[in-house]
Order: C-alpha cells, then sequence, then structure tokens
C-alpha cells in the first residue's frame, strides 16, 4: 500500500530553486510597473536559468522541448509560480498561449498534422507569436457552450467565419486567435463546434477593443492581459486551418481545460498562501487595544480558518492531479470541479481576511493584496463559473443514491430489525434481570 504525501528530494530541490528565482527575481520586477516588452528583456536571462534548472515548460511533452512531468509535479510547480502573476513568463507557461500549446499539441498529435506544429505551436512555444481563445460570446450564456451561435462555413478550399467574441484574453496583442464555431449545425449539441486558427490580421477581423473590468479598470486596447472583444465578418481562412477534426471542438477544450484547471487551482493557492504569509506577518506586529493582533480570538480565527482552507485545498488538488495522472481527465472530472471552486473560495476568503487584518493599509495600493484581491475575483467566473461546477459536482454524487420512501437511518425501523437479529442476546439480559 502507498499512501505518500512526501515530494522525492530530486524534484524539491528543483522546486526550492523555482521559489528563490520567483522570489529574490521576479517579486522585485512586479514594483516597477514596467511595460510588457521591457518586462520580456528583464526576463529573458531568468528563462535561460527556468532552461538550466529543468522546469521550462513543464507542462508539454519532452518532443515539444517540455518535461513531460505528471499533473502532480505541475501542480507543486504551479504553486510557486502562481506566487507572482509576473512568474509563469519566466517560465514559459504563461496563459492563455500555454493553454492553446497545450491544445495545438493534443490536436496534432490527434491529426498528424506536423505542418501545423511547425507553423503555429513552435513559434508560440519559442515566443515569437502569441494567442488568443476566442470561444465566449457576449449574447450567450459561456456556461452554456451549447448556445454558441459564431459560425464557420466551409466554401470550396475555405472557411468562412461570422460571430461576435468577447473575453478573448490577449485578443488585441495575439497573432493568431483559435476561434470556437459551429461548423455542424444539424450534430449533437456536443458535436456542433470546431476550433479554426485565424491569423489576427485576417481581412474582417474586427478588435473592438479591450473589456475594462474590475482587475484592469480602464483598458487600452493593445494591451497584454486584455479580455478582447472581436467581430469576425466574413473571415476566409484556408480549410487546412480547422484544429483536430470537425466537430471536435467540445472534446478538445476539455482536453484542454481539465489539466488547465489544476494549474490554475494550484496558481490560486500560491497567491492565497502568499497573501496569508502577509495576514500573519501583519498579526504578529500590528500593536491595538493592549495586545497584538495576533492576540485576537477574531484574528486567530483568520488564521486559524485560512490555514485549514489553505491545507485543504492544496491536498484536494494534488489528489485530483494524482488521479488524472492515473485515471486521465475524464477519470479525475469531479475531482477537477471540486478544486475549481475549492480553490477560487480559498484565494477570495484568505486574500480578503488579508486584506481585512491590513485595515487601511491593505486597501491601499501601497500593498499587493488589492490587486490580489481584483484578480481573485475573476477566478470565481472564469473557468467556468463556480456555480457550474458545483451543479456537475452535486449531479455526479446524487447519482449514487437511490430515493427511499423511509429513510434508510429512521432509528425505530432499525431498532425493529436490530431487536429481531440480537433476540438471543436481548432473551439472555432480560433473564439476568
Ligand atoms: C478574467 C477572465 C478571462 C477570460 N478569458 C477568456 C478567454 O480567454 N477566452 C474565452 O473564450 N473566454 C474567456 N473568459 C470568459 C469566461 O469563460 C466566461 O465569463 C464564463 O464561461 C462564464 O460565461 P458568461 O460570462 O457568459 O456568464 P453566464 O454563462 O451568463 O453566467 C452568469 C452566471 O450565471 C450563473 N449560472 C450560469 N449557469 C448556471 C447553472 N447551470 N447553474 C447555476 N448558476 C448558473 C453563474 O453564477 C454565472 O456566474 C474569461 C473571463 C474572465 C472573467
Amino acid at each position: 500500500m502507498t499512501w505518500e504525501f512526501e515530494t522525492d528530494p530530486g524534484y524539491q530541490s528543483k522546486l526550492d530553486q523555482a521559489r528563490e528565482l520567483v522570489v529574490e527575481e521576479i517579486y522585485p520586477l512586479e514594483t516597477l510597473d514596467l511595460d510588457y516588452d521591457t518586462y520580456l528583456e528583464a526576463v529573458r536571462p531568468l528563462q535561460a536559468r527556468v532552461k538550466e534548472m529543468g522546469l521550462w515548460a513543464a507542462h508539454l511533452p519532452p518532443e515539444l522541448g517540455g518535461m513531460g512531468y505528471g499533473q502532480v509535479h505541475l501542480g507543486l510547480l504551479n504553486e510557486i509560480v502562481g506566487r507572482s502573476y509576473l512568474a509563469p513568463v519566466a517560465f514559459g507557461n504563461n496563459a492563455p498561449d500555454s493553454g492553446n500549446a497545450e491544445l495545438i499539441a493534443i490536436a496534432t498529435e490527434q491529426t498528424g498534422r506536423v505542418d501545423q506544429r511547425e507553423r503555429w505551436l513552435h513559434p508560440l512555444l519559442e515566443g515569437k507569436l502569441r494567442s488568443g481563445f476566442s470561444m465566449t460570446e457576449p449574447e450567450n450564456a459561456g456556461s452554456d457552450p451549447t448556445l454558441l451561435e459564431a459560425t464557420a462555413v466551409r466554401d470550396g478550399d475555405e472557411w468562412v467565419i461570422n460571430g461576435h467574441k468577447w473575453f478573448t484574453t490577449n485578443g488585441s496583442i495575439a497573432d493568431f486567435l483559435i476561434v470556437m464555431c459551429v461548423t455542424n449545425p444539424d450534430a449533437g449539441p456536443y458535436n456542433r463546434c470546431s476550433m479554426i486558427i485565424v491569423p489576427a490580421d485576417t481581412p474582417g477581423v474586427d478588435i473592438v477593443r479591450d473589456v475594462s473590468t474590475m482587475e484592469h479598470p480602464h483598458a487600452v486596447t493593445g494591451s497584454f492581459w486584455g479580455h478582447t472583444e472581436i467581430v469576425y465578418t466574413d473571415v476566409r481562412v484556408p480549410a487546412t486551418n480547422l484544429l483536430g477534426k470537425e466537430g471536435d471542438g467540445f472534446k478538445l477544450a476539455q482536453g484542454r481545460l481539465g489539466p488547465g484547471r489544476i494549474h490554475h487551482a494550484m496558481r490560486w493557492l500560491g497567491q492565497a498562501q502568499r497573501a496569508f504569509d502577509m495576514l500573519c506577518e501583519r498579526a504578529v506586529s500590528r500593536y491595538s487595544h493592549g495586545s497584538y493582533l495576533s492576540d485576537k480570538q477574531m484574528v486567530q480565527d483568520f488564521v486559524a480558518q485560512s490555514m485549514a482552507e489553505i491545507t485543504s485545498t492544496r491536498l484536494l488538488t494534488l489528489y485530483a492531479a494524482r488521479k488524472m495522472d492515473l485515471e486521465g481527465p475524464s477519470g479525475a472530472r469531479m475531482e477537477i470541479a471540486m478544486i475549481k471552486y475549492h480553490g477560487a473560495a480559498t484565494l477570495f476568503n484568505v486574500v480578503d481576511r488579508a486584506i481585512q487584518v491590513h485595515g487601511g493599509l491593505g486597501f491601499s495600493s501601497d500593498m499587493p493584496l488589492e490587486m490580489m484581491y481584483r484578480a481573485a475575483r475573476a477566478a470565481r467566473i472564469y473557468d467556468g463559473a463556480d456555480e457550474v461546477h458545483k451543479v456537475s459536482v452535486a449531479r455526479r454524487v446524487l447519482r449514487r443514491y437511490q430515493p427511499a420512501e423511509v429513510p434508510s437511518e429512521y432509528i425505530p425501523v432499525r431498532r425493529e430489525a436490530a431487536r429481531a437479529k440480537f433476540a438471543h442476546l436481548l432473551v439472555e439480559a432480560s433473564a439476568d434481570d
């Protein structure tokens, strides 16, 4: 029997190096408000160090320049990388490019389309191209992708795409967009859509704006991490730009989102741990009403509650990762759904408490907490709204139960059965009396 909670020493030493790099080299860069290109310049030597450590693009298989680590290893790494929003670039797994690279890798593995790897995947991995994933539509509930309306119609050797998308992260700076659209309207609800690669400079691709959000209240269109609204009007791309097989859009999306959710949950955990460190440091430093905050029971409740939430999220996420390593994304479906909402809630709660313990300072931009809080709020919406994952977990759990006219634990009935079963003991007991 194996039931282990340890990281093997070889990998642990890589994790220690990764942590040192994030804390010593990347945290300082956060304070400089660099534009993205200057940041890339600053981060290049760090990328070389990450490659030397053997942690570059760790989510990808070795033939694509990654490390081929399983989800547990990746989870542990993402816990460290997630501590800083700038760190993923240094580790070659920056969203959405990392997820899109995974998507193209999965699709081309199925179809054997080496040309697509050379044209899109390799330059993406080398950082020569940038990408966006264009699925959500303002007019339709993103939570129910069977409602998607954007269409791609085959015309000779081309697809002609029409649709309206928004929240395409990095859409305004992308070189190409992976667009989810209906190609087979008469097929079943989960076989109607396909993914098609659209170069961003194709006529008919109209970048309307980067949507201002709680995270970026004054979005400037054309910035990194913008969430872009795009109108596609009679956009023509070669038929060969189809990713995977026609009608396989949902299957591909599942392949991308399963591991992605584990990575996200571990990154949220890294953020939550960082906020927790700030919470505890402030608690033992700030004096009020005759004692330190750390002596107040309500603050101790914050600490105890946060610690339990962080620990449970960590164990649940690593368990989901382990299950995924053993059984694949479909075998770990329920665990992945649970970490989505449990992880998002942990992040949100811990950052919120850390702000509270810092008082006005926590609300100010002199601490990173207010930014972390704004980013944390989105975690309950993207990667599928929490409620959708809760519904899915509840449905799966409830399938295991049968209706009972009388509750199976109803004591009077159980007592009657027990009396019959143990009648001999009861007779002896009454004889003893
Ligand atoms: C920061 C960020 C980045 C994003 N990046 C991308 C991207 O790169 N590409 C992309 O295509 N999209 C992206 N999105 C969009 C995201 O995927 C959608 O916002 C998400 O899927 C929810 O869809 P919706 O916004 O249409 O909300 P809706 O589907 O309209 O849902 C609204 C609310 O209704 C409730 N709800 C919905 N369904 C149910 C249900 N079955 N049971 C109970 N309650 C329910 C939930 O509370 C939900 O929050 C991003 C979003 C954010 C916030």
